[in-house]
């Protein structure tokens, strides 16, 4: 019965649908064009009060607004949370030179898929779930202007761990998959900048008096990269090395960009005590080394209860005649990391499907966005 009436009202809001991603992939919102994120925000507020949705709005100083929406905010059981992101990687121009389209059934313009759909699936997931009176529980969402960064500039991370503490459950509806593929855990990062001073000289005059820091660097490097252990999930790049002046002169300077990634909190914990650890010792005598390290983002593991979630989206999606999702692990990062560290059972990639985000050839299928309500919205029906 309900989810009839599910399937109708979706194919009744399929234009507005279609409009309200239009008009958001049209306003450019870049993570360092604050501008045009807080924009974005103000849209979707405007949209979700006009569902009755209380709404809270987080400012930083060099970052976009944080925006918090929830529907029911009076009902007593845990809240389930919609997470999604309103910065998109691309520049203050992009939506002029390549506005939103739609061709042969798939939709073209910056962030359309990362994750502007994934947006308005969320919003019109709320919207339905509205129109068919559920009232059990509150349905929050949080949009974070800043995801594309991982929250470097602000602490738009601790905001979204605040907000989910004792939720029931947590959809986020980053890029969807083209393979049915549903994420369930996603890797933590943590950069390294490493400066390393040696004594410059001239390499056939004084050559005694050199101490050279990329010598040190490639000494260092060494031991770094033999850390990887890819079948464990525990990866270390030195993917960015800089020094010296010229061929004749031993190189005074090295600068070396290191990233480290991780399934767990414990393998990140334990890459980066051996990466500090090699960082601290001198390989040649007479260099110094000195380092900091990045804001990271920690590991979305996969635990016990993102597992149990995962399961239920899979039944709900059988039930519903689409494509059977399966369960994946991917290296890149989101904010399902701050839900599931605050303990929140999480499921992410719940957004339109398509391919080729951070480019130009970005894609989502249109149709994958009508999918994708209804099935975050039995979803939510489904969580007792
Ligand atoms: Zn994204």
């Amino acid at each position: 019965m309900e989810r009839e009436k599910i399937k109708s009202i979706i194919e009744a809001k399929k234009d507005s649908v279609i409009e309200l991603w239009e008009k958001l992939v049209n306003i450019d919102s870049g993570t360092y064009d604050i501008e045009g994120v807080n924009k974005v925000a103000s849209v979707f507020e405007e949209k979700l009060k006009s569902l009755g949705c209380e709404t809270k709005i987080y400012k930083f100083e060099n970052a976009g607004n944080t925006l918090i929406a929830t529907l029911n905010p009076d009902a007593k059981d845990e809240p389930i949370l919609f997470i999604g992101h309103m910065d998109t990687v691309f520049s203050s121009q992009d939506s002029k030179e390549r506005p939103f389209k739609i061709e042969e059934g798939k939709a073209y313009g910056p962030g359309v898929l990362d994750m502007k759909a994934g947006d308005v699936i969320a919003v019109f997931t709320l919207e339905v779930l509205k129109e068919i009176g559920y009232n059990k529980r509150p349905i929050k969402i949080i949009f974070s202007g800043d995801e594309e960064l991982a929250h470097i500039n602000s602490t738009g991370d601790e905001v979204i761990y605040k907000e989910a503490i004792g939720a029931k459950a947590a959809l986020n509806f980053e890029t969807g998959r083209v393979d049915e593929g549903i994420v369930v855990g996603r890797m933590g990062t943590r950069g390294y900048d490493v400066n390393i001073e040696g004594v410059s000289a001239h390499s056939g005059n004084n050559p005694d008096l050199g101490r050279s820091a990329i010598l040190e660097a490639a000494k260092k490097i060494v031991e770094l990269e033999g850390l990887n252990d890819i079948p464990r999930g525990k990866l270390v790049n030195c993917g960015l090395v800089n020094g010296g002046v010229s061929n004749n002169t031993i190189p005074g300077n090295c600068t070396i960009g290191i990233l480290t990634r991780y399934v767990s909190q414990e393998i990140g914990d334990e890459i980066n005590r051996e990466v500090e650890e090699i960082l601290n010792q001198t390989f040649v005598e007479g260099t110094k080394t000195t380092f900091v390290a990045t804001k990271g983002i920690p590991s979305m593991e996969r635990t016990p209860g993102v597992i149990e979630l995962y399961d239920l989206v899979e039944n709900v999606a059988v039930e519903l005649g689409f494509p059977k999702p399966h369960p994946v692990e991917v290296g890149g990062g989101s904010d399902s990391a701050f839900t599931v560290s605050a303990g929140i059972p999480t499921v992410c990639a719940m957004g339109a499907k398509g391919e080729f985000n951070h480019t130009d050839r970005e894609y989502a299928v249109v149709d994958s966005m009508f999918e994708r309500i209804e099935l975050a919205a039995n979803t939510v029906l489904a969580i007792d």
